[in-house]
């Protein structure tokens, strides 16, 4: 192997090694600068080094990279800077002599800023555009980077329009090497991906299969059971073992998604009561307080955090035990990303939904009305793809098949071998049962 990005990876980002081999050749394939170049990886596969060490051996050169949120840059940002690796950002949230400080040292002979973090919003702008064609001419950028690329992508679930408009500047900068990552993309997300970042052919693409082996996967029928407060606290207390001996902000921990800031609130008081120390996250804070519930989060004050959905994105914490849905999830790949939280550390980790009939109807209610809301066909075509894409989510719960399975069919995988890591799997026939009995139970 190529004895400079060995010695990178070791001196400078402290890694022993490659996280697996498909991290290990986007690298080497990376810095070759030949081709553009597409990742694919789950959550947590180490997608961010592919880019960020290729970026760490230009001298005098930066790689841009965008980015779809201020919060997560900032995570990466801070991260780099831990490793004294030069990296900045430009955006409207900052004052005119920091934007300044950050531009000059990019037109500087010697700049020394490895990785420069956009949002798709800032790229827009005529100031932006003004600074790319400048350092383009002096042949200071290295590498256009587009991370969390399914934001491109109308059938992804984070679509972000302003990613549209990077494909310009795929048109304008034709001889920059081009790197697209994500985590969760089946065919039609990556055909996206390709024509509307404009990426060049051949394009070179690198994928991890999505299956996680170290995640169990089940469903649990809220209507079956008695008391679905004492279920999840039981559930709980077999997922975080005490480790007394670890510290604090290492030891396991879980997420309970709930659909509503009420939800998140009532949640976190059963569980409260029942001795499990939980916080809650939602919309309804100010950022102040949504930090400081996070924070608590994080360094373990709170083993278990209830939240809605916006939490989550660019949190890496690696020792999260389980992850919980409270109701059903709004799509497969939307589910497959928040469960995918869960054993980063590559340890054994737990995924369970709580499905109810009630979270079912109210979710399918406001999608309906999404589509009758619907002003232009456009509007339209998303809602009904949105209530598509939910009833596949309906279907997971409400079908006895193994649930990487499903995970796999939908991203266009290799089926895995499961091996027991699901209910499904496990216990066929317990399963059948407790479905049968969830819909006796729901007849009306
Ligand atoms: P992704 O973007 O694919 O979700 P990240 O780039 O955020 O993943 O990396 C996930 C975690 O893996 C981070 O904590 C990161 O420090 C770690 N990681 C990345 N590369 C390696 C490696 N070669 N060895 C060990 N850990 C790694
Ligand atoms: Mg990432
Ligand atoms: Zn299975």
């Amino acid at each position: 192997m190529n004895n400079k990005v060995e010695e990178t990876l070791k001196r400078i980002f402290k890694f022993e090694s490659f996280k697996n081999t498909v991290q290990k050749d986007a690298v080497e394939e990376i810095c070759k600068k030949q081709n553009d170049v597409f990742v694919s990886m789950p959550t947590g596969s180490g997608k961010s080094l592919c880019f960020q060490l290729p970026a760490v051996l230009e001298e005098n050169k930066v790689t841009l990279v965008f980015s779809p949120l201020i919060a997560l840059i900032k995570d990466q940002i801070d991260h780099l800077q831990k490793l004294k690796i030069e990296a900045d950002t430009i955006n409207s949230k900052m004052g005119t002599a920091d934007r300044q400080r950050v531009i000059s040292n990019l037109r500087n002979v010697n700049t020394t800023i490895k990785l420069l973090y956009i949002t798709p919003e800032q790229a827009a702008t005529s100031s932006f555009r003004w600074l790319l064609s400048e350092l383009k001419k002096y042949h200071k950028i290295s590498y256009i980077v587009v991370d969390e690329a399914h934001c491109v992508s109308q059938w992804g679930h984070d679509f972000r329009p302003d990613y549209l408009k990077l494909g310009e500047l795929r048109e304008k900068y034709l001889d920059l090497p081009w790197i697209a990552l994500t985590a969760t993309a089946n065919k039609n997300v990556i055909k996206d991906i390709k024509t509307y970042l404009k990426l060049k052919e051949p394009l070179l693409s690198f994928r991890i299969s999505c299956f996680r082996e170290n995640l169990y996967y089940d469903v649990c029928f809220d209507k079956n059971i008695r008391n679905s407060y004492e279920n999840l606290k039981n559930f709980i207390n077999e997922c975080l073992v005490d480790d007394e001996h670890i510290p604090q902000n290492k030891r396991g921990c879980g997420i309970i998604y709930c659909r509503t800031r009420e939800q998140t609130q009532t949640v976190a008081t059963q569980l409260t009561k029942r001795g499990i120390s939980t916080i809650a996250y939602n919309a309804g804070l100010k950022a102040k307080e949504r930090m400081e519930v996070q924070n608590a989060w994080m360094d373990g004050q709170f083993r278990v955090i209830t939240a809605t959905v916006s939490f989550g994105m660019g949190v890496d914490k690696s020792s999260v035990r389980f992850v919980i849905h409270w109701g059903v999830p709004s799509s497969i790949p939307a589910y497959y990303q928040e469960s995918g939280r869960a054993g980063r550390d590559g340890k054994p980790a737990r995924c369970r939904i709580y499905y109810s009939n009630e979270s079912k109807k109210s979710l399918d209610f406001i999608l309906k009305n999404e589509i009758t809301k619907a002003k232009s066909e456009d509007k339209r075509k998303k809602a009904k793809f949105a209530l598509e894409s939910f009833y596949k989510m309906v279907l997971y719960c409400e079908e006895v098949k193994c649930r990487h399975w499903i995970f796999a069919e939908f991203f266009d995988d290799t089926k895995p071998k499961c091996e027991n890591r699901c209910d499904a799997c496990r216990d066929k026939k317990k399963v059948e049962k407790e479905l049968e009995l969830f819909k006796s139970n729901t007849q009306e």
